[in-house]
């Protein structure tokens, strides 16, 4: 028998840098991705972002392929300092450079603003439990619609595009298990109000395919079409590709995801948070499912932005393409 020999790259043989493609039965053709790094991938990182940075970030995204990019927050600086910069990172931007620039908007007060900058699409930011609505919203899960109502009303009368996150649907660190009847109760009272998207969050990663699929069923089964649903799965515990898939077999064709995997676990400082664009995108391309990312120029990017944020890449894609 031959002795073991460790598989070696010969010095100067180029990596394969693109999957094989192979296409799988039951998933869609095309996928949108909706990218968060500008947003939830930067509020989660330690690094102040200096607003040139972040305007370049975005141009680079979209540059690269992304068709629909959120671009910051209207949360009040006290809570989110890394977006202080909000109105000026817009005045830097045009916005109209892709189909779908939303910012977060809390209340009405960030509907004026998002108003007084002629923003074309804006998303809002709910809770699936009682215990995030107390600790990030300081209300109760009811007080929250309250809350909404009129900053989806509002938005709708202009003509808004009216995207809703809603977190904490796979499970809550205070509370432990959500049941999925409580996030389909929820996910309704959204889509109720007038919200063109609902995006499922697993805020803290912990979702596994069968919950997904679980989750899904059931808030098709009430009434929702999958085109009205997104997915935003944290890579936590290793999950977020294996959920991303099973949405996809659902029927679901808008996944969010952030460059570089930017934006670590809230909840857990040294953890990982977003799925990494890079890393859904290799999928997507191996099942032959068209994206219209150029994932080079992706990578490129986020390899540029690690250097802005002086941290290290979490994205597997990004380090197997740029080591
Ligand atoms: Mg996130």
């Amino acid at each position: 028998m031959a002795a073991y020999e460790p598989f070696q790259l010969s010095a100067g043989v180029a990596m394969k840098r693109t999957p094989q493609v192979q296409h799988a039965d039951g998933l869609p053709s095309k996928v949108s991705i909706y990218e968060v790094g500008p947003r939830d991938g930067l509020q989660n990182e330690s690094a102040i972002v200096p607003v040139e940075v972040k305007a370049h970030f975005v141009r680079r995204l979209v540059a690269a392929g992304l068709q629909s990019v959120e671009v910051t927050s209207f949360v009040h600086p006290q809570w989110v300092p890394q977006l202080a910069d909000a109105e000026q990172l817009i005045d830097a931007l045009d916005l109209t450079m892709a189909p779908r620039m939303p910012v977060l908007v809390p209340n009405v007060r960030g509907l004026d603003r998002a108003l007084s900058k002629n923003l074309h699409d804006i998303a809002i930011f709910a809770s699936a439990t009682e215990s995030f609505a107390q600790r990030n919203l300081n209300r109760s899960l009811d007080e929250q619609f309250t809350m909404f109502e009129p900053v989806v009303a509002g938005a709708r009368r202009r003509g808004l595009w009216v995207r809703a996150y809603l977190s904490m649907c796979f499970g809550d660190p205070w509370e432990g298990d959500v049941s999925v009847a409580q996030v389909v109760k929820m996910a309704r009272r959204l889509l109720d109000l007038g919200c063109d998207e609902l995006s499922l969050g697993d805020t803290i990663g912990v979702a596994t395919p069968g919950h997904v699929e679980a989750l899904l069923t059931e808030l098709f089964a009430a009434g929702t079409a999958s085109g009205q649903v997104a997915v935003h799965f944290h890579d936590t515990y290793g999950q977020a590709l294996a959920n991303a898939l099973t949405a996809m077999r659902l029927g679901v064709t808008t996944i969010d995801s952030s460059a570089g995997g930017l934006g670590g676990c809230p909840y857990a400082e040294s953890a990982t948070g977003n799925l990494a664009t890079e890393d859904l995108v290799w999928q997507l391309q191996g099942l032959g499912i068209q994206t219209g990312v150029d994932l080079e120029a992706l990578v490129a990017t986020s390899v540029w932005m690690a250097e802005q944020i002086g941290k290290p890449t979490v994205s597997r894609v990004v380090s197997a393409l740029a080591g």
